[in-house]
């Protein structure tokens, strides 16, 4: 079944494979509950090692690359990418345990990102009129070493987020990938060395994130931390990197909601909010977990919507049938279901999943499969309207009127994106914009796009990503003020 995957998968430090002083550790398969294979891990002087490399390639050769060379050897990575595409999105679906149709969609989505910020390379600055004889300039110049720490449900993908700008911009980074899911992170940095681009630009140690991860982020040569995850572990990256005022940028998580007004497309909106939120088994920052429905077509709705998660195909994660995979791993799992354990004592109503699938096939009946799930009359005080579960769970709560409608869906810490289905185009616009979160779509639950910037209110995050206005938070901006009178400016 691993077929091509390496019995070993080594850091990349300083343009070479690094075997690291942390020894190896297994890398699971969550599908079949079984290791795939084993990963090296980092020490602190390999960490060390990672961040020097960074630091000389920041200064030396990646240095030499002009706007034009950043932007052809980001193209050619990118046309690596697509190249590897079954090798990529294989690794990454016997790393994840995600249906290999979506894995596929990430690795395009990763090759595009960096299509995007290569794009984006001439970073151009201000001419400034000053008073009198004064006048300046501003130039933009890379922020120097990017610590790029990403979490496990996205590993290419959010790999892809930070890289693209980082390069785009002039920096080199340092990538630590989930420690459950480091494999594609690895296979990056040997395309980025195969593309062109120099040793030591793109590094990669794995381990985990409160060891390698901290020290990583409290690291004297580190200029800015670039952060994906839970917004607990956000928390604690700003409170690190206080010490050295570095630049952070956070995309946390999110409880997003997805509001059905009683005028809507009612069959249209229940497809659409079913990928929403069991796309990659909910284990997406984004997903669309908390529906909110008029009262007048919550019951209509619910049955529709509970329909159609009936018949979501479940299994085997290399069938490109398949439509959701496993979780990430069994500790996954038992959160998940903790969650709707949770939900009914509190007085939810089950109306499908909350357990793993019966009669999965060989070998994936011990895999951390878990059926979609749905969570009816959930009051908003509940923990499973407040958490972020992180799994293919939907809770569903009606409302009165658009008032009440924007009061739940602000009612949460979180503020990641969010989902109006109606047809009346106004009352799309006032709710859009009344929902306090970073992206909110009006009859589509497709929310991403490369040029799209992509980030949270509140407590799910600082920055945004996927834009150009991203490259403003890998780059100062330098200003130089010039006096063209004959004599010494002296006020
Ligand atoms: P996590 O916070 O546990 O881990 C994320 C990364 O941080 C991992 O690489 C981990 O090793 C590292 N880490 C953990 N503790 C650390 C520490 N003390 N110092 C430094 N690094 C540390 O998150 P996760 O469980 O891997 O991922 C799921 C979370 O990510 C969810 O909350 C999800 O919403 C969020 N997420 C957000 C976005 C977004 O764009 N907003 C995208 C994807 C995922």
């Amino acid at each position: 079944m691993s077929g091509d995957v390496r019995q070993r998968y080594l850091m990349v430090i300083d343009g070479e494979q690094v075997e690291g002083g942390g020894g190896f550790r297994p890398v699971i398969n969550p599908a079949v509950n079984k290791e795939l294979t084993q990963v090296a891990v980092a020490n602190r002087e390999d960490v060390d090692r990672a961040v020097a490399a960074a630091r000389k390639a920041f200064t030396g050769d990646w240095a030499k690359f002009g706007p034009v060379e950043r932007s052809r050897v980001l193209l050619k990575f990118s046309d690596l990418i697509r190249e590897n595409t079954d090798e990529l999105a294989r690794l990454e679906t016997l790393n994840v345990g995600k249906a290999i149709a979506g894995a596929k969609a990430e690795v395009r989505g990763a090759a595009n990102e960096l299509e995007f910020f290569a794009s984006h390379t001439r970073l151009t600055g201000e001419t400034l009129p000053g008073s009198g004889s004064m006048f300046s300039y501003t130039t933009r110049q890379p922020v120097g070493v990017c610590a790029a720490i990403v979490p496990w449900n996205f590993p290419i993908l959010m790999a892809a987020w930070k890289i693209g700008p980082a390069l785009a911009a002039g920096c080199t980074l340092v990538l630590k990938p989930a420690t459950a899911t480091p494999l594609t992170a690895i296979r990056l940095a040997e395309l980025a060395l195969e593309a062109g681009i120099p040793p030591g630009v793109l590094n990669v140690v794995v381990g985990p994130g409160t060891e390698v991860g901290a020290y990583l982020v409290s690291h004297p040569g580190v200029d800015k931390v670039a952060f994906t995850g839970e917004t607990t572990t956000g928390r604690e990256i700003m409170k690190m990197a206080a010490d050295g005022i570095k630049r952070v940028t956070l995309e946390l998580g999110g409880k997003s909601p997805n509001v059905i007004f009683d005028d809507a497309d009612l069959e249209g909106a229940a497809a659409a909010s079913v990928w929403a939120i069991y796309y990659n088994a909910g284990q997406t920052c984004e997903a669309r977990s908390r529906l909110i429905i008029h009262e007048k077509v919550y019951d209509k709705f619910l049955d529709l919507f509970t329909e159609k998660a009936r018949k979501v195909r479940i299994g085997d994660p290399l069938d490109p049938e398949t439509q959701v995979g496993s979780l990430v791993s069994t500790s996954q799992w038992q959160r998940v279901d903790g969650y709707v354990k949770s939900g009914l004592e509190e007085g939810a109503k089950l109306l499908c999943g909350g357990r793993r699938p019966e009669g999965l096939p060989e070998p994936y009946a011990q895999g951390a499969f878990y059926e979609p799930t749905v969570l009816a009359d959930v009051g908003i005080k509940m923990r499973v309207a407040q958490e972020e579960i992180f799994g293919p769970v939907v809770t569903a709560t009606p409302f009165k009127d658009e008032a009440e409608a924007i009061a739940l869906a602000n009612d949460v810490i979180y503020g990641l994106a969010g989902t109006v289905f109606t047809r009346d185009g106004a009352r799309a616009q006032r709710v859009a914009r009344s929902i306090k979160a970073g992206t909110v779509g009006i009859n589509t639950p497709f929310i991403s796009f490369p040029g799209i910037p992509f980030g949270g209110f509140k407590q799910s995050g600082i920055g945004r990503e996927r834009a150009s206005q991203t490259l403003d938070q890998y780059t100062e901006t330098h200003t130089i003020l010039i006096n063209i009178s004959d004599r010494i400016y002296n006020p």
